[in-house]
This record gives C-alpha cells, structure tokens and sequence, in this order.
C-alpha cells in the first residue's frame, strides 16, 4: 500500500488539526511537520483539544498515526560535544521533543545525526550514539528515526556504515527504539546511484536491517550523484528524475512505509507561492509525470 503526504505548517492556532487538515487538501494519507520553528527551540504548549479534534479526523480519513511523523528542529546537533553545556542542553531538547511526540500521540520522530564540526568523524558518531542512549534511555513509546544525510559538510550518517556504527554503540535497551529514515535527495547527493536501490536495499539488510527504515523522504536532487549537496529539487525536475524516483516509492522491498515529500515551494521566494504537494502526489499516484510549473 503506499502511504504519500509532505511537510506540513503546525501553527499555534491550529496545530496538529491544521497539520491534518493541509494534508487532506494535497490527497495525503501521511505527513510529517516539525513542532514549531526549525531552526529554534521555540515551542508553544500543546492544545489538548486540538489534539483530538486532529485525531478524530485522522481516523474518518483513515489516516493511520503510524504513517505521521515530527521532525525534530535542524539546530539539535548531538555529534558535537566540545561545548559541554549546548550539548546537554540538546540532549534535553530532544527529550522535551519526544515528550511532545506523546503529547500529540504522534509516536515517530526524525532527527539529522549531527555535523562533528572541529571533531573527527569517530568522535561524532561516538557522541550521537552517547547523546541517543542518554535522551531515550528512560522514553518509551516514540521511535527515533536517524535520517540519512548528503555529507554536506561533516555531517554525520551519510553511507549505511555511518548510521550502522552508531546503532552499534546504542545501549541494548535503546537500540530497540533506533530506526532510520531514508532521504532520496540525501543518498543521491551522498553517492547512491538511484538506479542501484536494490544493492543499496541489500547491504543495509545485511548492515542495519531493512525492518529499522520507517519513513523514506522523497525529493528530487538539483545536484549530480555524489555532490554532498543537499538541494532539494521538485519531483522530475531534479537531475534523479522522475522515473526513478517513482522505482524507489513502489520498491516492493518498502512498500507500507510512508514516504514523504520535502520538496520546495513553488515560486516560493514570491507573494504566490503555493505548495507543489496535490500535484506531487497525483503524479505519484498516476506514475505519470506532467510538467505542472511550466505548463
Ligand atoms: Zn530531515
């Protein structure tokens, strides 16, 4: 079954409801939305009613929670810990941000590993996997989905090793509560040819599992395969295409995982801006690719 949707606006006067609303209107049967800014950690208190009105339409939509995912904001950067007071304070940033995933009873959320910065890469991965089995140690009931990144930069958890040695080094109990998210855009841009997802799919098997991906964000890449990156393009307008694009959404090896468009805006630095997402998923839907923004 594919379950499809995008990022989503959790707004203060709305929140997780708006967030199913919007989805509705793109022909969603998942989302995902960050709690409040991205870029801070800013957050307003959670409207118990909202929760459930958002819940309640949820459920005569029959949009399963299980295909609904939070992101956690970008700043938190746990593969850093030369600063001892910011990395604590992101460790408990976390923690309150998967307090809120109970709050809304939305129980996956994706975090980006970290950039090592100043450190090394093993320095890195040793304190993402410190910083994971600090923040879940005592948390149950969420799942923490590592996203796999472009290697822009330092970052951390752009190749199956990276995201396996830090799962390696979680405590047992905390292991149990680890998954990933896989990005198109991110293996792209990290060096993973499209066009080979199966002997990608097959040695994270062997590597990681294939039960630990939950959630694949779907975006086009304005970059060629192994540019580290990380543009993301409108689906069949970036140099992965929309072919594809649409073999890694109908893989039979990642069927019933919901997938997740991250994809910009169109004419998205003007006042009409609107949101490519009910035209994404047509296509999608349709497997047929239609030039919408030029047409
Ligand atoms: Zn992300």
């Amino acid at each position: 079954m594919l379950y499809i949707g995008s990022h989503t606006s959790f707004l203060k006067d709305k929140q997780l409801l708006g967030v199913v609303e919007e989805s509705l209107s793109y022909g969603s049967n998942a989302f995902m939305f960050y709690t409040g800014s991205n870029q801070s950690t800013l957050r307003f208190p959670i409207n118990e009613e909202l929760t459930k009105k958002a819940h309640e339409l949820m459920k005569e939509n029959n949009i399963d929670k299980n295909n609904c995912i939070v992101h956690a904001p970008f700043i938190i950067n746990l593969a850093n810990n030369t600063d001892k007071d910011k990395y604590n304070f992101y460790i408990n940033f976390l923690k309150q941000e998967l307090k809120r995933c109970i709050e809304l009873d939305i129980r996956k959320m994706v975090l980006h590993p970290g950039s090592y910065t100043t450190l090394n890469r093993t320095l890195g991965i040793e304190n993402i996997a410190n910083g994971l089995n600090i923040a879940l140690k005592d948390i149950d009931g969420v799942e923490l989905l590592l996203e796999y990144m472009s290697g822009k930069g330092t970052e951390v958890g752009s190749s199956i090793n990276d995201l396996e040695e830090i799962i390696n080094k979680l405590d047992k109990n905390v292991k149990d509560k680890v998954f990933v998210c896989l990005d198109t855009c991110h293996m792209n841009d990290s060096g993973v040819d499209l066009k080979d997802i199966d002997n990608f799919l097959e040695e994270f098997d062997k590597k990681i599992g294939i039960n630990k991906i939950k959630c694949i964000h779907i975006n086009d890449s304005y970059n060629e395969v192994g540019s580290h990156k990380d543009r993301h393009a409108n689906i069949g307008y970036g140099k992965i295409g929309f072919e594809k694009l649409i073999k890694v959404i109908y893989n039979p090896k990642l069927d019933n995982i919901p997938k997740i468009l991250e994809t910009p805006w169109i004419n998205r630095n003007e006042k009409d801006a609107w949101a490519p997402y009910k035209k994404e998923i047509e296509m999608i839907r349709k497997e047929e690719f239609v030039d919408y923004i030029n047409l």
